[in-house]
């Protein structure tokens, strides 16, 4: 049981309970969302054991040799915004680490704009290899806590990183020892301050098992300011391809005085509007699946991925006629989702399936593309309604 990984309280309010099932486990499991009633920060207190051991070092997912077009262009609007504050990273000699690369994506970026001196670091061995291949760019295959270098970086960067972690505290302590005196450090993470906003495309999106931090503006600057960095840019971008908001900072080491915390009521608020909001988007979802439940005719669902998770522990969806999951990434095909087989696309010929839904909110198209255009498939397809009526 997590206390809070920012003000280290205990004192914290019940929010939110997520459900989901994950690949290879047999029964439903859940965490619960917080809010720490002495800083307001919002976090998981109890992730499932599953996602603190090897997952990362097996996630594929996180790896695409052709990056899909709505990922490059975040990667280059992260790039604009260190370029532009901090213009002294085409300085000669400037180094680079990126923790959490995958393939080197975002260094490329970089690399392009004549940065030479960059490192990716990750936990997948198959990083290193593609990043060679790819970008000529040196990925180390490892996590930040056995991770040592020769020289200190003026930049460290974590893309979509931050939120996965457990002990934030000693994560920024780890990134102040491999950095120069007064280096920076540049961090994205999906904008809990921004959650409520609007109705949500995918209900509980942010919620996804492996994201267990929510950050705001706010908690993130004082996570970093305990440590002597202060925070030198801060925006929030939309990012038009998961249509969510992201937080960008840059921070500054600066000094060895730790900063004096404050409450943030950001978060609370905008993640319990954020919940009420999923929740009419799931309704409707939850409609369509009741009509299959009651029509009863062999179905597949295209898609293991975070939002079936949460569809298979929260919606009547194991109760219809459901055959198979199909899904593209070869780390989940052969395992199971509660008993059902979770497959390849090309089987879905050899399925005596009627109906596919697919469970993705943000490859929608291009699965029924491929279904129609490459599986030649003619039977129904039910794509996930994400409006509110
Ligand atoms: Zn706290």
């Amino acid at each position: 049981m997590r206390n809070c990984p920012i003000c280290r309280s205990g004192d914290k309010e019940p929010i939110h309970r997520q459900p989901f099932v994950l690949p290879g486990l047999t029964d439903p499991t859940h965490y619960d969302v917080v809010h720490c009633r002495a800083c307001g920060f919002i976090y998981a207190e109890n992730p499932p054991p599953l996602l603190q051991n090897d997952y990362y070092s097996e996630a594929t997912h996180h790896l695409h040799t052709v990056l899909p077009y709505g990922l490059s262009a975040i990667h280059a609007r992260f790039f604009e915004f260190v370029a532009m504050h901090l213009p002294s990273i085409h300085d000669e000699g400037v180094s680079i680490l990126d923790i959490g690369s995958a393939m080197g994506h975002f260094l490329a970026h970089f690399k392009r704009a004549g940065i030479q001196r960059v490192t990716g670091l990750d936990p997948n061995p198959m990083a290193r290899f593609q990043a060679l291949q790819q970008y000529g760019i040196n990925v180390h295959t490892g996590t930040i806590d056995h991770f040592r270098h020769e020289h200190p970086f003026r930049l460290i960067t974590l893309c979509g990183v931050l939120e996965h972690l457990h002990d934030l505290h000693i994560a920024v302590e780890r990134i102040d020892a491999l950095l120069e005196t007064g280096g920076y450090v540049f961090i994205a993470v999906p904008d809990a301050g921004c959650f409520g906003l609007e109705p949500p495309a995918e209900p509980f999106l942010e919620f996804a098992a492996e994201h267990i931090d929510f950050f705001t503006r706010n908690t993130l600057a004082a996570l970093f300011a305990q440590h002597g960095f202060q925070m030198v840019a801060c925006e929030t971008q939309h990012n038009d391809f998961y249509n969510n908001h992201y937080l960008l900072a840059l921070f500054r080491r600066t000094s060895d005085t730790a900063a004096v915390l404050t409450y943030d009521a950001i978060g609370r608020t905008s993640v319990l509007s954020y919940i009420e909001h999923s929740k009419a988007v799931l309704a409707q979802t939850e409609i369509q699946i009741a009509e299959l439940v009651v029509r009863q005719d062999p179905l597949v669902v295209w898609g293991a991925g975070s939002l079936t998770m949460r569809l298979c522990a929260t919606t009547a969806l194991m109760e219809t006629n459901l055959l198979a999951f199909i899904d593209r990434n070869p780390q989940l095909q052969g395992k199971k989702i509660i008993g059902v087989p979770i497959t390849t696309p090309s089987a879905l010929s050899s399925l005596p399936a009627h109906t596919v839904l697919i469970a993705s909110t943000t490859y929608t198209d291009e699965i029924e593309k491929t279904l129609r255009d490459e599986l030649h498939w003619s039977g129904q397809i039910v794509k996930i309604t994400s409006k509110q009526l």
